[in-house]
């Protein structure tokens, strides 16, 4: 069992994303001193040395993103104006009100500041604290993987040549094990880059991608009351490069507080949050399960509509008896996304209980009056 800090590292993510870097690392290293030997020429021996520092800066990168971490608020947080609650999400596992920025994370269990997305290869959020590490760690992996892809296949090419080699000849262990770095070179290359990609958009926007959801949401907002919501952070993209890409990667601020542009203040954000909020709770529909439902992604017995369509996200799916009440915010042909009403009794502060439900199990109770919450 893993304590302390291993724990961290003690996941399958963290340990498939090591071991990739260990394996190309290792063939990397061995097929180029046979093919091109770091001793005979000084281009050798820069290629050498540059995907060395790579493979380095890719590990030191990702370990730092972990042991750094996203940066949680504090339990209980609090705005320093008590008026400014009212802008404000509140947190009930934290007990806390959510700081501008800050998400709570179903897998950390805490408010992550400035909160990106949780990412399983590194078994912790991506957010505030750890944004550069996580980007420069993309950064170094793709280069890498692509002075990996160079010097492995001009070896394998080398092999197969049918020419006399100039080292010894590998065994067919050696062979398929550079052939499935190749693979896993490739494979970094094409979706580590991509998401290389959209963390350069973020930073250069300087928009997380569950801030990119909210723009999303406030463009179909139909409110005519509202001015229109302008998102605050961006002030130019070199400010915005400059707040997370330093040398050391240790980003501008608190984390709680941010530069906002002209026009806008501290909870020009969070009131649209607010507002977004509001509106999904007039949308809300009441639903009555009239088959228990057992929690599974892939569910038998609700029709082969269901099974057919299973959902790709990661948000739970939920498990309900008979009589349940859930109130339903999104609808999809197959499945509805709700959270289960708290039965009379039951203790308020408890975890609130939100999924996916297959939709076969619940039937719309029709009310007369309008519901709020
Ligand atoms: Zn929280
Ligand atoms: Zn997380």
């Amino acid at each position: 069992m893993c304590v302390g800090p291993l724990k961290k590292i003690c996941h399958w993510g963290p340990l498939s994303a090591l071991a990739t870097i260990k394996i190309i690392t290792l063939m990397t290293i061995h097929c180029s001193r046979q093919w091109w030997p770091p001793q005979d020429s000084v281009p050798a021996a820069a290629s050498f040395l540059l995907f060395f520092t790579l493979s380095g800066l890719t590990l030191f990168h990702f370990i730092s993103a972990i042991f750094e971490g996203p940066g949680y608020l504090a339990l209980k947080w609090m705005p320093e104006k008590a008026s400014d609650m009212q802008y404000l999400q509140y947190c009930i596992v934290c007990q806390g009100y959510k700081a501008p920025r800050s998400h709570h994370c179903r897998k950390c269990d805490r408010c992550v500041m400035k909160m990106d997305h949780h990412c399983p290869w590194i078994n912790t959020c991506v957010g505030h604290y750890n944004h550069g590490h996580f980007t420069a760690f993309l950064a170094s992996a793709v280069g890498g993987c692509c002075v990996a892809c160079v010097i492995l296949i001009s070896w394998v090419a080398t092999v197969l040549s049918l020419r006399p080699l100039p080292f010894p000849p590998p065994t067919v262990y050696t062979l398929i094990l550079v052939v499935f770095s190749i693979g896993l070179s490739i494979g970094v290359v094409l979706a580590v880059g991509m998401l290389l990609y959209f963390q350069i958009l973020a930073i250069v926007r300087n928009r997380t991608e569950i801030e990119d959801w909210i723009l999303e949401k406030s463009r179909y907002r139909r409110d005519d009351t509202d001015a229109k919501y302008v998102h605050p952070y961006s002030k130019g993209w070199r400010f915005n490069i400059s707040q997370v890409l330093t040398w050391d990667c240790t980003p501008v601020g608190d984390g709680i507080t941010w530069p906002v542009i002209d026009g806008c203040d501290q909870y020009t954000l969070t009131r649209e949050q607010l507002a977004q909020k509001l509106e999904k709770q007039k949308r809300a529909r009441k639903y009555r399960i009239i088959k228990a439902a057992s929690g599974s992604k892939f569910p038998i017995g609700h029709g082969f509509g269901v099974f057919f369509h299973p959902l790709c996200t990661d948000e739970p799916r939920i498990k309900l008896d008979i009589d349940d009440i859930v109130i339903v915010t999104r609808w999809k042909k197959y499945w509805l996304f709700g959270e289960k009403e708290r039965k009379e009794g039951e203790e308020t502060k408890s975890k609130r209980i939100r999924g996916w439900l297959p939709r076969p199990c619940a039937v719309e109770i029709i009310e007369k009056s309008v519901w709020f919450r």
